[in-house]
């Protein structure tokens, strides 16, 4: 089908940071085929669907680099704790419970909340990632979806088992699926649950398959100290030594890096999801975000999990980004509109994989793309658009969102999404497995 949206205020998020009141874009086949386009090209566009943008403001889809989306099955449940008692004597023991067919529901309804709060691509990971990779098919949103070469029994007897083979099949099955939509990566949860070899051997499957790693790295003071005292270095540095780092990685959190740390990433090119959010609510500390933009590492944004948010707003990401390195720096200039919306945008597709692909709105890239109703009071005046959309928006003002050229929301109903359904599975599931 090929779209075209008139009369629209846009933010490009291209290389010049382009910003355009009262443009138009065109769709052609799932791609861009021009923003503010010429008569001769809206006339060669032949639309089939014509969007008046009065009163929307386009942007690129949000990438969320760092969540857990089947995790909304625990959402709300356990609150207020220091991560170790909330990870070890919570969340796995509750997680322990899940069976594969739960995954899928939670992450359709974290599609569903992504989708509505305007994300149009997530890197993922958690257990049973087929069923993630399943909603993701479905619900037309697209992903970086990570499977563990290995598993963690939770309780008494906390046994690991490979599953390397397994994550052949995984790759074999979803990399390049959904008409692309699905990236597959390798997942090392942290270095606190993996040890040398199994790091050293992540990282080979890695390069043998020609994927990323998606991974937790220095998210507490704790996990600083206790690699420390296992492997005589930090995380950052274990992971260098195992050959982590020679792959494109997602790295999460990254709240506690030393100087030679952040030489590190930069060197070998880690790709940052910063999560504000997750950080504070676990006390974990605040990431050191202005010195790793200044080291010109790639830093995106994410919510982690619903669990440790409690919710997956990246309009909240960006507001937070934005706000907490002035206040604690006591710096107004730092971390500026423009740039945490790259953060949000560009610099989240380039993260997750889809760099060449997603993440702008120009001509040739795919039409991943949201459009915010300003017209309400909380817009007025829209003195600069970019500003807005940090300062001003809130999820709820997503209208309508685009993947692939595909209308998956519009005038904020789902049209993949059988959203009561969906929310009722996940409240029965949630309801036994925390029971
Ligand atoms: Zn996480």
């Amino acid at each position: 089908m090929n779209i075209l949206i008139k009369n629209i205020d846009i933010i490009t998020c291209d290389k010049t940071n382009r910003v355009i009141k009262n443009g138009n874009i065109g769709i052609k086949k799932g791609y861009i085929e021009f923003i503010n386009g010429t008569n001769a090209e809206i006339d060669n566009l032949k639309a089939d669907r014509v969007i008046d943008g009065t009163h929307r403001l386009a942007m690129p889809g949000l990438v969320n680099t760092h969540t857990h989306s089947a995790m909304t099955i625990l959402r709300n449940f356990a609150d207020d704790l220091a991560l170790e008692e909330w990870l070890f004597n919570r969340v796995f023991p509750a997680e322990a419970r899940l069976v594969p067919g739960d995954v899928y529901w939670g992450a359709m309804l974290g599609a569903a909340e992504m989708i509505r709060s305007g994300t149009t691509t997530f890197a993922d990971m958690y257990l049973y990632m087929d069923e993630v990779a399943k909603a993701v098919c479905e619900s037309g949103i697209k992903a970086n979806l990570s499977r563990s070469p290995l598993k963690f029994n939770a309780g008494e007897n906390s046994e690991t088992i490979d599953e390397t083979m397994e994550c052949y099949e995984y790759h074999r099955n979803w990399n390049g699926q959904a008409n692309g939509r699905i990236k597959v990566s390798v997942e090392v949860h942290s270095a606190y649950l993996f040890n040398e070899e199994s790091l050293g051997n992540a990282a080979n499957l890695a390069k043998e398959l020609g994927i990323g790693i998606h991974i937790h790295i220095l998210e507490t003071a704790g996990e600083r100290e206790e690699s420390f005292r296992r492997y005589g270095m930090n995380s950052a540095e274990i992971c260098l030594k195992c050959g982590i780092f020679d792959v494109p990685v997602i790295a999460a959190h990254c709240v506690h890096l030393s100087d030679n740390d952040m030489h590190i990433l930069k060197q070998k090119g880690v790709n940052v999801a910063h999560n504000p959010t997750s950080n504070l609510k676990l006390g974990s500390g605040i990431a050191r975000l202005p010195e790793m933009l200044d080291r010109g590492i790639n830093v995106a944004l994410g919510t982690d999990g619903t669990a440790s948010n409690n919710n997956l707003n990246m309009f909240e990401e960006m507001h937070l980004a934005a706000l907490i390195h002035k206040g604690v720096n006591m710096n107004p200039e730092l971390v500026g509109a423009e740039q945490v919306l790259r953060m949000g945008t560009v610099n989240g597709a380039f993260a997750a994989g889809f760099g060449s692909e997603t993440g702008s709105l120009e001509k040739g890239m795919k039409a991943d793309i949201l459009l915010l109703d300003t017209d309400k009071p909380h817009f007025c005046p829209m003195n600069n658009l970019q500003s807005a959309v940090v300062y001003s928006a809130q999820a709820s003002d997503v209208d309508s969102v685009i993947i692939d050229g595909n209308i998956v929301m519009e005038n904020r109903q789902l049209k993949t999404i059988d959203e009561e359904m969906v929310k009722r599975k996940v409240l029965e599931i949630s309801q036994r497995v925390l029971k």
